[in-house]
């Protein structure tokens, strides 16, 4: 008999509760020091269905909502914030353009293996010298009979060193500028295909894997465009929104772990013979701590239900995204301070908490470019009586 939605969403929690708690947090912080790829860990996922939660059942999915998918994010991340950070770059920047744009044998082929994590997924947009400004792509596809050949390089790869496959977005009319993007799916082994080998040394997020693509003349059968040629900007648009709130429920879950640990640790710390919760500045951090991490996860909540509901959620995604990750940053600043000395040990996670927290604001867009799409959105929807 089949479940009821309600029933398997619980059962999704359960399973990654279980998972969470006897894989991914025992490991944390070894594999953080180690800078060790999860590798198993996401294999595992998989199997468990946690990589397809809002995918169709017809690829292996669940075809839960994306609050359900963020909710997992949120967890997962409280635990690893750089497994959580594998998972939104291989379910929410490559799964979902495969499975937004995707033809039926694209999905048939790609989206399959990926949500059952027999398969790696990575999303390659950035250049060396194209970050926000996307129109400096310099990657070209130049199209040939039944292929396009491809020729650039793309850096900051999450992912990059074990995928097994690429969205990769390339110049088709370099002239038209952003209109001239199109996007493909490029396969490990694929000839003229490689990665440089360097593994990106980080501040933080030292788990997840970051890597370099180099496009050497890779031939590219016309099969795997993803959507139509030169209509690339609008697939990036919509997988870089929905990737946000991945990376908004990353930042709330860590800046939620950042705060369980302060509370723990002020009713257990003394000084002055008093607990450290006796003393106002260490209260007020809690209050802050508290009531801005339930602003971030309401703004959170309410760009996934605009997303479940169908509606436009650009501009939310962004508030979500950039006020959780500045929250995150402040949070783990603050708990970082209320441990005192034992904060900037590496025997305690608050470090690491620290360092993972800061990428939530560069990655997916900067601060400074969400600051920018909240405000184009607000100018474009207009004044109150339009
Ligand atoms: C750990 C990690 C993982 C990543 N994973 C991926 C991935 O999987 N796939 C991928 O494609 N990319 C990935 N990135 C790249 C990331 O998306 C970019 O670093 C980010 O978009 C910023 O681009 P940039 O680094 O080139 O900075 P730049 O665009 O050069 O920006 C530099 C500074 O200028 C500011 N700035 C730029 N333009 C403006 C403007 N118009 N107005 C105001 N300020 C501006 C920026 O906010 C920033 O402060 C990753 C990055 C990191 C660090």
């Amino acid at each position: 008999m089949e479940l009821e939605y309600e029933e398997v969403r619980k059962a999704v929690f359960d399973t990654a509760e279980t998972f969470i708690k006897r894989k991914v947090r025992p490991i944390a912080s070894e594999t953080d020091e180690r800078e060790q790829f999860p590798l198993d860990n996401i294999r595992e996922m998989g199997r468990l269905g946690l990589l397809g939660i809002p995918y169709p059942k017809e690829y292996g999915g669940l075809e839960l909502d994306y609050a359900t998918y963020t909710g997992f994010v949120k967890e997962l991340a409280k635990a690893c914030a750089s497994t959580a950070m594998t998972v939104v770059a291989h379910t929410s920047l490559t799964c979902n353009p495969v499975n937004a744009f995707g033809t039926e044998e694209q999905k048939a082929r790609y989206l399959q293996p990926m949500l059952s994590g027999e398969k790696i997924g990575a999303f390659a947009l950035t250049e060396p010298g194209s970050g926000s400004d996307m129109s400096s792509m310099q990657t070209k596809a130049v199209e040939a009979e039944d292929h396009y050949v491809l020729d650039g390089s793309k850096i900051f790869v999450t992912n990059g060193n074990y995928a097994d496959y690429y969205i990769v977005p390339a110049k088709t009319a370099p002239e038209k500028k952003l209109l001239g993007i199109s996007v493909f799916l490029l396969e490990k082994g694929m000839e003229g295909l490689s990665t440089s080998g360097k593994k990106e040394r980080k501040l933080g997020m030292r788990s997840s894997d970051t890597g370099e693509l180099i496009l050497d003349g890779v031939k590219v059968p016309k099969t795997c465009l993803i959507g139509r040629k030169n209509f690339g900007l609008d697939i990036l648009h919509q997988t870089l929104v929905s990737a946000r709130l991945g990376m908004a429920a990353i930042a709330v879950g860590i800046a939620e772990e950042a705060k369980q640990y302060c509370i723990s640790y002020v009713k257990q710390r003394k000084q002055f013979d008093q607990y450290l919760y006796h003393f106002q500045s260490v209260k007020n951090m809690l209050a802050d701590m508290e009531m801005n991490i339930n602003a971030a996860d309401l703004l959170l909540q309410k760009a996934a239900r605009m997303k479940d509901n169908g509606e436009k959620y650009a501009k939310e995604a962004s508030e979500a995204k950039l006020f959780a990750s500045e929250v995150a940053t402040q949070v783990t600043k603050d708990a970082i301070q209320l441990f005192g000395g034992y904060g900037y040990s590496r025997d305690l996670p608050l470090e690491r908490f620290f360092r993972d927290a800061k990428l939530t604001e560069i990655g997916d867009g900067t601060s400074e470019i969400q600051r920018l799409i909240i405000a184009d959105e607000l100018i474009k929807r207009g004044s109150r009586s339009s």
